[in-house]
C-alpha cells in the first residue's frame, strides 16, 4: 500500500526519486495536487514504460459539477442512495491517476508509477491494455460544455510536470479516452480543445515526436 508521502527530494513542481526497477527518473505525486487515496490500482507490470497520457471526462451525477461524487467514486464511497445513477455506478472499481476540477483544483488518487483503473478495455499504437503504461487525467466536465480557462491552465502545468519527468510522452502520446477506446467512449468530447492544449505544450517546449 502506498502511504501519501515521499520523504524523496523535492524538484520543481515536482517529488522525484530514483526508480530502479525502470532505471531512470521517476515521479509518485504532483506537488500540485492535494493527495487522496484511492484503493483501485495496482502495480504496473515490470516491463512496462510509463508511455501514455490519456485525457477524459467525468462528473457526477452526469452534468453536474463541484460534488463530492468524483471523490467518493475513486475512493469508493460512493452512496447508491443518494443520486438514481449511483446506484448504477456505486460497485464499479475504478480511479485516475488526477481529477482537475472546474476551479482549476487537482486532486491526485494514485502515485503516477502505479497502475490506475481509468482506461478498460484499450489499445494504442497496437498495445492493448493502456492502463499498464498510461497516466489518467481526469476533467470534470462532458463532452459538450467548454472547460474552464482554470482547468486549461492547470492542465497544461500538470501535463507539461509529467511529460519532463516521463519523456517517453512525447506529445504524440497524450490522446484521448476515445482515442484508445472507440466506440465505446467518447471521452474528453468535442467540447475540448486539443488545438488550444497542444499550443500550451508546444510554447512550454515539449517534444512533437510521435515516436
Ligand atoms: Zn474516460
Amino acid at each position: 500500500m502506498f502511504a501519501c508521502v515521499d520523504l524523496s527530494p523535492v524538484t520543481g513542481n515536482v517529488v522525484t526519486r530514483f526508480d530502479y526497477q525502470h532505471m531512470g527518473l521517476s515521479v509518485k505525486f504532483f506537488s500540485g495536487a492535494t493527495q487522496k487515496h484511492s484503493p483501485f490500482y495496482d502495480a504496473r507490470p515490470a516491463d512496462s514504460q510509463i508511455s501514455l497520457l490519456v485525457i477524459h471526462n467525468i462528473s457526477l451525477p452526469p452534468g453536474e459539477f463541484n460534488t463530492s461524487g468524483i471523490a467518493q467514486l475513486f475512493t469508493g464511497t460512493l452512496d447508491p442512495d443518494e443520486h438514481p445513477f449511483y446506484r448504477e455506478i456505486a460497485g464499479l472499481k475504478v480511479s485516475a491517476h488526477c481529477v482537475i476540477y472546474r476551479n482549476g483544483e487537482i486532486e491526485q488518487y494514485v502515485p503516477f508509477t502505479a497502475r490506475a483503473w481509468h482506461a478498460g478495455l484499450s489499445v494504442f499504437q497496437g498495445h492493448s491494455r493502456c492502463n499498464d503504461f498510461a497516466i489518467g487525467i481526469e476533467m470534470e466536465g462532458t463532452d459538450s460544455l467548454p472547460y474552464t480557462d482554470a482547468q486549461y491552465s492547470s492542465l497544461q502545468t500538470l501535463s507539461a510536470a509529467i511529460l519532463d519527468a516521463y519523456p517517453a510522452i512525447t506529445v504524440g502520446r497524450v490522446v484521448g479516452h476515445n482515442d484508445i477506446a472507440p466506440g465505446r467512449k467518447t471521452d474528453p468530447g468535442p467540447a475540448f480543445d486539443w488545438g488550444r492544449y497542444r499550443r500550451q505544450l508546444f510554447l512550454s517546449g515539449k517534444k512533437f515526436s510521435t515516436i
